[in-house]
């Protein structure tokens, strides 16, 4: 064991407690990863706030980059050194999800709670989202990381492992958007904007981005949509469907958490569309829509966990049209803040007008 320093929460809704924890070393099949970069995503907002019950004290976070320190056994095609990104996605590789090319949503249990996390004292200390990277270290699995280029900043490097992938992914992978189709994106922030440059790189015919702000309807506009509708407007669908030449969107991707976009996201489909459900209400919400219309015009509902990513895949492509300014990363980093300022950082993402904030350790 080796002692880190980590942000541990101790109780849900209560602001992070920065400790020293111990970090068990790598076992079979796995790495361990030092840190450079982990971002902030509203997942790990819900779960310090209960959205989602579970195990605590827990340290959670799941957007990093870092560069591989140790080696279990068993390890092939990773060195130390590796520069790498670390996603939450650990999969068995496999049972029948994994095997049918759906590692996402691998079917084989992970006991997070007894993993290499332990407190200052040896108590049970979860590693939340199998990452546990509000830390300066991570020991993950193999499977859950991808090499990135040595030259690529690895607060950028980080939005790829879970906002990116999530956003880009859900077009490409779940929505399985062809050129020349049409997209509607409610919610314009990190994930939003991740949905919209997809749409744009699949080479979407009219990218509407659905937002309550003004302003991130601009921003929006940046990354590639090509209308912007204000989600406060009354039956904001009938601006978005006169964007679209009166005919609505081949798919809707649902970045948010509200569950008004979730009854309202079939209003705005064409027929034949499919609504794709991205963001992460609390556990117990529920939304309402007409079963009759859905079948009488071939509509679809499609749930879109990480994008549906096989991260060995997707990763490298994403980095590459990064690297050749076809993917903006730069661009989603509002702010970049120190360990210790975490609960600052938590504190400028809820107030929603942040893309993504980064954590970087020195
Ligand atoms: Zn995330
Ligand atoms: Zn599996």
């Amino acid at each position: 064991m080796q002692t880190i320093k980590a942000a541990v929460c101790h109780e849900f809704g209560a602001p992070l407690v920065i400790e020293e924890v111990q970090l068990a070393p790598p076992g079979m099949g796995e790495v361990e990863v030092t840190l450079d970069a982990v971002a902030i995503c509203h997942s790990d907002i819900s779960y310090a706030e209960g959205a989602w019950g579970g195990h605590l004290p827990a340290v959670y976070g799941h957007e990093a980059a870092g560069v591989i320190t140790a080696l279990g056994s068993g390890i092939t095609g990773f060195k130390t050194g590796d520069p790498v990104v670390v996603t939450l996605i650990r999969s068995c590789g496999t049972c029948p999800s994994c095997a049918g090319g759906r590692p996402v949503i691998c079917e084989t249990p992970h006991d997070t709670v007894n993993g290499p996390l332990k407190t200052a004292d040896g108590k049970p200390l979860d590693q939340a989202m199998a990452c546990g990277a509000f830390a300066e270290k991570v020991v993950v699995d193999q499977r859950q990381i991808v090499k990135i280029p040595e030259d690529m900043g690895k607060d950028v490097a980080a939005l790829v492992s879970c906002g990116v992938i999530t956003g880009v992914g859900a077009v490409v992978n779940a929505a399985q958007l062809r050129a020349g189709q049409d997209v509607v994106v409610i919610g314009a922030g990190g994930v939003g904007l991740n949905a919209i440059q997809g749409a744009r790189i699949a080479g979407a015919r009219r990218i509407v981005a659905v937002d309550m702000s003004p302003e991130k309807l601009e921003i929006a506009m940046e990354f590639g949509a090509t209308h912007g509708v204000l989600a406060t407007e009354e039956k904001p669908w009938k601006a978005a469907y006169k964007a679209l030449g009166g005919r609505g969107a081949d798919a809707v991707l649902i970045t948010v958490g509200a569950i008004p976009a979730y009854d309202q996201a079939p209003r705005y489909l064409a027929r034949g569309g499919k609504a794709v459900l991205i963001g992460m209400p609390h556990s117990g919400a529920k939304a309402a829509y007409e079963p009759v219309v859905l079948a009488a015009v071939g509509q679809g509902l499609i749930g879109s966990k990480m994008g549906d990513a096989v991260i060995q895949r997707d990763i490298p492509w994403m980095v590459d049209l990064y690297q050749q300014g076809r993917l903006k990363l730069d661009e989603l980093i509002s702010g970049r803040w120190s360990l210790e300022q975490i609960n600052e950082a938590i504190a400028d993402t809820k107030t929603g007008s942040a893309k993504r904030n980064v954590i970087v350790f020195g």
